[in-house]
Parts: structure tokens; C-alpha cells; sequence
């Protein structure tokens, strides 16, 4: 695909001055102010016209990854991968670039690329002030708007954001508040561009603070200057999904201004955990192995329901619940919180209520099959039911060898998908 732009000639006459820019036939002043998320949102446009290839180079996403993150792009909106390390997450970010215009004009110099009609750094505007027509621009090709970091602990407000140079400040004889000491950080530099940021989880939470400050404001502030900055950038991110999804490692607004989320693990196939004891919650895959259960009531019904509401909610045509059990269900949670217990033999009000949530399950189209733990008679009779209900499968099993199959089983689904 190539995205082209009519605002420059041939290479060897490019104009090297506003003036000059401004005198070419073509020039057009408003296809030069494009937002860099409406130039990328046009060029899209025009390659899906052509028929070109997206993200050549990239296999097996196009019908799952891509088509998201056209929408995405198409909707202006920031947006993250989702998927573990290795699945070509940052490969298909850097194919972005080519979605950008071949090369486009910026003040000679600026380290922030601005645009010669606009521009926003502080020395820039100074130097167009007094200068004029006569102020020397530069080509900028697109593959340098691409700016890209992996996020680490140690990333500092400094390096993303951006910070005072004292030896700026010392070399020109500044007061350090005088905005022509600043030194710029990634961010800043990415304006006009895309900015990548891979595991997102990975950075402190007052640089996503800072983050989220250009996504609600669209502008920055650097410490210690009163300017405020009104940046144009792409934000991407990539993350692995438990990562993403466990309490404290991302902030809430953050992740609500991030306007789309798109997986690439698993193409068409997610794997979630819930754990069931007195009551349910939802647990991270890669907190399998240390997950640990009981002495507990067993409150399958809410096991169950609350799988149901997970599965609901991917909207997946294949649905199935893997249950786990050691014990019959012994306790309920009640409409108001309370929890309803009862451990000796079978209890009807629980196992009844426990039935009814296997029929809403069976009516949303999802299968249970059962790993059962125990030998318990009036465990096996309760999962010989469910897996009537169900029309699904019941293993009754050890718990050795139940682990051994359960590994077995997410080794070759990691092993087929990861391909
Ligand atoms: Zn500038």
C-alpha cells in the first residue's frame, strides 16, 4: 500500500522554505493541517478503495485482528493489543506507518516536528515571528513519525513527558522557567506521529496519570513551565492480557479513554478462570498455579453463573464451561449477598437452585462438562444430572491425573492458536 500526498514534487525541487511551500501550484493549507488521526483515517480510506493490501506482512489476523483495528483507526481512536509476547503485536503497530503520508513538511530543526503554518514549540514560534516566509523547513519521511517504547519501571516522567535541560538553560544564559530550556521527551517528539508503547502495564502509574492527561486534554504540561502543549498523536499500546486485566496495574481512566481493545491472542478462542468456594470470582489465567481452594462450602451455582456472564459477554458462538469439583454444592449466594450454607447431604433448596442456573446455561447454548475430584455418591449422582442437562461430558478423575490432562490440554490449545 502506498498512502500518497500531492503537497510535495520530486525530491530534488522540494521547497526548503514556508515561502517557497507556500508558492508550489498544489499547495493546499487545510490538507496540511490534517490531524495525523484523519491523515491516517484517509489514507485507509483510500487503500480499502484501491483494494491494497493492510499490514502486508502480518498473517493470520485478517479476519479477527485487522478488521478492529481498521474500525479503530477509522473511528479515531487511540487503542491497545492485547496478546501475549511474541504474537507479532509490535509488527502490526509498526505497520501503521505506512499509513501515514510518504513524507511530510516541518520547521527545520524542531525537535517536535512541528507543522510550518503551526507551529506550537515555543522556539519555533520565535523563530517564525521573526523570520517569516523565510524560515527553513524540512521533509520529514514517515518511517521518523514513528516513535516507539517499551514500557519498564523505571521509565521516568522525564523520558516520556519531558523535563528542564540545565545545560541548555547554563549554555544560553536562561532562567530555568524560560520554556527554551525544556527537554523534550518521547511524547512530545512522536507529535505529529504515532507513539507505541509496548506493555503498558509495565509503566508507573503517574506516567499513565500523565498519559491519560493527553488522551482527556489532548495537550501536556512539562513540569515546571506554565506552557501547555497541544500535541497530535496516534497513541498505541500493547499489553498482555492478564497483565491488563489485574487490579492496580492499569489506571481506571486510563483504560477508559484507551477507545478500543483488541485481542490477538487466541484468534477466536479465550480461555478464562473462575474460581468457585463460598462464593465465585474470576481469576487470572497465569494465577493457575498457585490458585488454592478450601476447607470451603462449594457454591457451583455461583461458579456457574458467574462463567455464564463471562461467556455472555465475548459474545463467541462456541460456549463451554470446563467445571472443576471436588464437592457437592452446599451453599448459595442470596439474592441480598447473604450466604445460604448447608453441608450435610444434599440440599434441596441449594441443589435446586444450582439446576436452574445449569438450565439458564443450557439455554444460552453453553456445555458443561465436568471434572469431578471425589467418588462421593451423592456428588457423582448431582454431576450425572448436570451432564444429562447439559448433553455434556463428565471425567471422574484423581486429582494427579486431572492435572496432568488439564495441561495437556492448554499446551496444544496455546500450541495450535499460537501459529
Ligand atoms: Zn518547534
Amino acid at each position: 500500500m502506498t498512502a500518497s500526498t500531492s503537497l510535495h514534487p520530486a525530491a530534488h525541487s522540494r521547497p526548503r522554505t514556508i515561502g517557497q511551500w507556500k508558492r508550489i501550484p498544489d499547495f493546499d493549507a487545510r490538507a496540511t493541517s490534517l490531524s495525523v488521526k484523519n491523515e491516517i483515517r484517509r489514507n485507509l480510506l483510500r487503500a480499502i478503495e484501491r483494494n491494497d493490501p493492510l499490514f502486508p506482512g502480518v498473517h493470520g489476523y485478517e479476519d479477527s485482528v485487522i478488521p478492529q483495528i481498521v474500525n479503530a483507526l477509522l473511528s479515531r481512536h487511540n487503542f491497545i493489543l492485547l496478546g501475549l509476547r511474541g504474537q507479532a503485536k509490535s509488527r502490526i503497530l509498526r505497520g501503521l506507518i505506512q499509513l501515514l503520508d510518504t513524507e511530510i513538511p516541518v520547521i527545520a530543526g524542531c525537535e517536535i516536528n512541528d507543522n510550518p503554518l503551526q507551529p506550537i514549540c515555543p522556539s519555533c514560534r520565535e523563530r517564525v515571528a521573526a523570520e517569516g516566509d523565510n524560515t527553513p523547513i524540512a521533509w520529514l519521511p514517515r518511517d521518523q513519525r514513528y516513535v516507539e517504547k517499551l514500557a519498564t519501571p523505571d521509565v521516568t516522567i522525564a523520558d516520556i513527558i519531558g523535563d528542564v535541560d540545565p545545560i541548555r538553560a547554563a549554555r544560553g544564559g536562561r532562567d530555568l522557567s524560560d520554556e527554551l530550556t525544556i527537554h523534550y521527551g518521547l511524547l512530545p517528539r512522536a507529535n505529529r506521529g504515532i507513539f507505541a508503547i509496548n506493555e503498558l502495564p509495565d509503566l508507573a502509574g503517574k506516567i499513565q496519570v500523565g498519559l491519560f492527561n493527553i488522551m482527556q486534554e489532548g495537550d501536556i504540561q512539562i513540569k515546571g513551565y506554565p506552557l501547555r502543549l497541544p500535541l497530535d498523536v496516534l497513541l498505541v499500546f500493547t499489553a498482555n492480557p492478564e497483565d491488563y486485566t489485574a487490579r492496580g496495574k492499569i489506571i481506571t481512566p486510563l483504560k477508559d479513554r484507551i477507545g478500543a481493545e483488541i485481542r490477538t491472542q487466541y484468534p477466536g478462542d479465550t480461555l478464562s478462570l473462575v474460581l468457585f468456594h463460598d462464593s465465585a470470582e474470576e481469576v487470572p489465567l497465569n494465577e493457575l498455579a498457585r490458585v488454592q481452594v478450601g476447607p470451603y462450602y462449594t457454591n457451583t451455582r455461583e461458579g456457574l453463573r458467574m462463567a455464564r456472564r463471562i461467556l455472555l459477554r465475548q459474545r463467541k458462538d462456541m460456549r463451554q464451561i470446563v467445571m472443576i469439583t471436588d464437592g457437592k454444592p452446599s451453599t448459595l449466594t442470596l439474592e441480598d449477598g447473604r450466604i445460604y450454607k448447608n453441608a450435610f447431604g444434599l440440599d434441596p433448596f441449594v441443589v435446586g437452585e444450582t439446576l436452574e442456573e445449569v438450565n439458564k446455561c443450557k439455554r444460552a447454548g453453553i456445555m458443561i462438562n465436568t471434572f469431578m475430584l471425589a467418588t462421593d455418591y451423592s456428588l457423582v449422582h448431582f454431576v450425572q444430572k448436570i451432564t444429562e442437562m447439559c448433553k455434556g461430558k463428565a471425567y471422574f478423575t484423581t486429582p494427579y491425573n486431572l492435572g496432568q490432562y488439564l495441561l495437556m490440554d492448554y499446551m496444544q490449545r496455546k500450541t495450535k492458536t499460537i501459529h
